[in-house]
């Protein structure tokens, strides 16, 4: 039997075991210490954020975006349906309302189009959503220009789910520092991980100071503690920090990797009828965190979910594309706006193995077992 062959697993670089080691050295185990105040510089210095802070997740840093932008009970966020549940979720922590908005083709993200048309409609009933959430999916950028014009106009506040795009951009820029607030995860399936962890930034300082205030208990400033807001335990320690550090430092290269495996694929398996990649928009530059395409099944022979499972049964652990939000049983009561292109992607939409470490034979295993299904 071959030796699995997985979606995306943690790359750990030359520099991060050193880090940790210094931490422990240092006793700063704890979720404060020198490493986490370092990851945050280094991490603006890497993608051109004005300030960040260091969280404990993704979905954290998305659950305090959305607090510091003053979401309340019965308020209404717009948000992206094709992405991972972690992208509402914390709009339903809050007791808010997410309004789901359909993709486009070029990017697969929201489409601008359908947000002008959704806000248009919200301003002249005078019940604008308090948020949009953005998704940037499987390292590509949204079209944030149109998007951030939108939000401006109806003075909206534009937060960025970056989750899956470290270091991908859009026009030269950092996908994830156009918005008010701009969000990431470390968690150990993206393009570098922390084993857990986040990042929350902003162009605003008092944001970013609020945001660490908030992870932290939101004490307040006295000897004894005291609290007039509820806070959260939310902070990334500084052992993880270490790990963060050590792994910006190969950032530029686990991109260049990812894209290697995307280059690799569709040159193995463009020519096969029924096969077409995620496009990559004229905007940006995708980091291909994940490979994805999609079957025409009657062009291919066989559909999606029949080549996952023959894949799996060589062990090549391939998913779906995201099952659209709108689509899950538990926001089954939200509205969504348009759908069908979200729909057809779930539908049709296959993501390869895409990890950093992939070698050269598990490409060539995987695109051989593509071409056995088809023939
Ligand atoms: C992974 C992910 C998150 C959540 O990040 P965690 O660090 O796992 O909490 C949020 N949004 C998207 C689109 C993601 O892929």
């Amino acid at each position: 039997m071959n030796k699995p062959i997985l979606l995306s697993t943690p790359h750990m670089g030359d520099h991060e075991l050193e880090l940790v080691k210094l931490a422990f050295e240092t006793n700063w185990i704890a979720p404060v210490g020198p490493h986490v105040d370092a990851f945050e510089q280094e991490f603006c210095r890497v993608t051109g954020a004005g300030h960040a802070a260091a969280v404990s997740s993704g979905t954290a840093a998305l659950h305090l975006a959305l607090r510091l932008v003053g979401v309340e009970s019965g308020d209404e966020v717009f948000c992206s349906t094709l992405t991972f549940t972690a992208t509402a979720n914390p709009i339903i922590y809050l007791g808010a309302k997410p309004v789901f908005i359909d993709s486009d083709r070029t990017s697969w993200n929201m489409n601008p189009d359908l947000l002008r048309e959704a806000l248009l409609k919200r301003a002249r009933i005078g019940k604008l959503p308090k948020a949009v959430v953005v998704v940037h999916l499987y390292g590509q950028s949204a079209d944030i220009d149109p998007i951030l014009k939108i939000c401006c106009q109806y003075d909206v506040p534009l937060i960025e789910d970056a989750a899956e795009s470290l270091g991908a951009t859009y026009k030269g820029h950092s996908s994830g520092t156009f918005g008010h607030i701009g969000i990431y995860s470390f968690n150990g399936n993206k393009i570098i991980t922390t084993s857990g962890g986040g990042m929350l930034v902003s162009d605003d300082p008092e944001v970013v100071t609020k945001a660490r205030f908030l992870a932290t208990q939101a004490r307040d400033p006295a000897p004894h503690y005291q609290h007039s807001q509820i806070g959260y335990n939310y902070r990334l320690s500084n052992v993880l920090a270490g790990i963060g550090r050590g792994q910006l430092l190969v950032l530029g290269d686990r991109v260049a990797a990812r894209r290697h495996n995307f280059e690799i694929y569709a040159s193995a398996l463009a020519n096969l009828p029924g096969i077409e990649f995620m496009p990559e928009a004229a905007f940006g530059r995708a980091t291909r965190w994940l490979t994805c395409l999609t079957i025409n099944p009657e062009a291919f022979g066989v559909d999606r979910e029949q080549i996952r499972i023959a894949l799996a049964k060589q062990q090549i652990e391939t998913r779906p594309v995201w099952k659209p939000l709108h689509l899950q049983p538990v926001f089954a009561e939200y509205e969504c706006i348009g759908g069908e292109v979200a729909e057809d992607l779930f539908a049709r939409g296959l993501c390869l193995p895409s990890g950093s470490n992939l070698t050269a034979n598990d490409l060539e295993q995987v695109i051989n077992a593509i071409h056995d299904i088809h023939y």
